[in-house]
């Protein structure tokens, strides 16, 4: 969750993290309740209610994952960037990388964290910028 540098994101992984805390302080305690209780079945028992928890302990993890994987994806591809790769100079001039188009269009990313900018002729994804205003 620190290490989620996008405000928006970061403020979206608390749940998956509060999730991964609980779920995992659960299916720890029930493993060692089970290795204290000690007798075979009762030992048995608790590796069920262990895995069953542990989906949910996983679930919040590959929602964290993703948000994550979200944000690496806006740090590494940012209009200055982009301009660095592709020699361009002129800020007022920004041409699609991969048709060459001058159509530049943007809209919101599905995370609602930043607005993805991409080409409106061939529809190649550019560059992203973080949102300022959130809903
Ligand atoms: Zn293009």
């Amino acid at each position: 969750m620190f290490t989620i540098k996008n405000k928006h994101l970061r403020k979206q992984a608390i749940g998956p993290t509060i999730t991964m805390l609980v779920f995992g302080a659960v299916v720890a305690a029930v493993i060692i309740m089970g290795f204290v209780v000690g007798t075979e079945k009762k030992e048995m028992s608790s590796w069920l209610i262990a895995a069953f928890f542990s989906i949910f302990f996983l679930s919040g993890y590959k929602r964290y994952r993703i948000l994550k994987k979200y944000d690496d994806l806006m740090a590494r591809k940012t209009l200055p960037h982009y301009m660095k790769i592709n020699a361009i100079k002129d800020i007022n001039n920004i041409n699609c990388s991969n048709c060459g188009a001058g159509k530049i269009a943007n809209r919101n990313h599905s995370s609602k964290a930043f607005r993805e900018f991409y080409c409106g002729v061939c529809g190649e994804t550019l560059y992203y910028a973080e949102r300022k205003d959130f809903i």
